[in-house]
């Protein structure tokens, strides 16, 4: 099973895909997490993107549409995998299409979560309070700055992915205010039907 997981930051994608990595099996292929691993690596790629990911902003095509495709390959993602945070953009949505069309691949749904922005940036800041309570350090970019940033981008170059998905007939839109156990049931439900 191949998915794109599609919603603004803050919306629970990241939850929903951890959950389907265990009732599911498939992989979890989060563009921002490799983004992140690679950054803390120090790898040519992660050199690239650390201040452009700091700032909110999005890391090139290029970039992302290359670390994407090597990552599917790998023996792991054979059974399946869940695209979380990819892709961003047309263009990327377009490479992906042709990425996966020479690779024989078909995906089988795109699953969008539909949010309210205001809830979510106080979602944001109490994740921000639940990391620093249990220790931990909060995301450089898990700032109101660069996460109001991040919604920008998001409303300006990923939104109109659900009508390029829409006009496919691939788009399947859910209530990402739903409590989390509800949106993994409607997301098992759309996956069932
Ligand atoms: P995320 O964890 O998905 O919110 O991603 C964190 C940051 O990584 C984003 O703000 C971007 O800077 C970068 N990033 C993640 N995925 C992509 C992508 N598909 N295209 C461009 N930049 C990305």
């Amino acid at each position: 099973m191949r998915l794109i997981l599609l919603g603004p930051p803050g919306a629970g994608k990241g939850t929903q895909a951890q959950r389907l990595v265990e009732r599911h099996g498939l992989v979890q292929l989060s563009t921002g997490d490799m983004l992140r691993a690679a950054v803390k690596a120090g790898t040519e790629v992660g050199l690239k993107a650390k201040a452009v990911m700091e700032r909110g902003d999005l890391v090139s095509d290029d970039i992302v549409v290359g670390v994407v495709a090597d990552r599917i390959e790998e023996a792991d993602c054979a059974r399946g995998f869940i695209l979380d945070g990819f892709p961003r953009t047309v263009p990327q949505a377009e490479a992906l299409a042709k990425m996966l069309q020479s690779k024989g691949m078909k995906l089988d749904a795109v699953i969008e979560l539909k949010v309210d922005e205001e809830a979510l940036v106080a979602r944001i800041e109490n994740r921000v309070r639940e990391t620093i309570a249990a220790g931990g350090t909060p995301r450089a970019d898990d700032n109101p700055e660069s996460f109001r940033k991040r919604l920008v981008e998001y409303r300006e170059k990923t939104a109109p992915l659900s009508s390029y998905y829409a006009e496919k007939g691939e788009l399947k839109s859910l209530d990402g205010m739903a409590s989390m156990d509800v949106v993994s049931q409607q997301i098992d439900a759309i996956l069932a039907s």
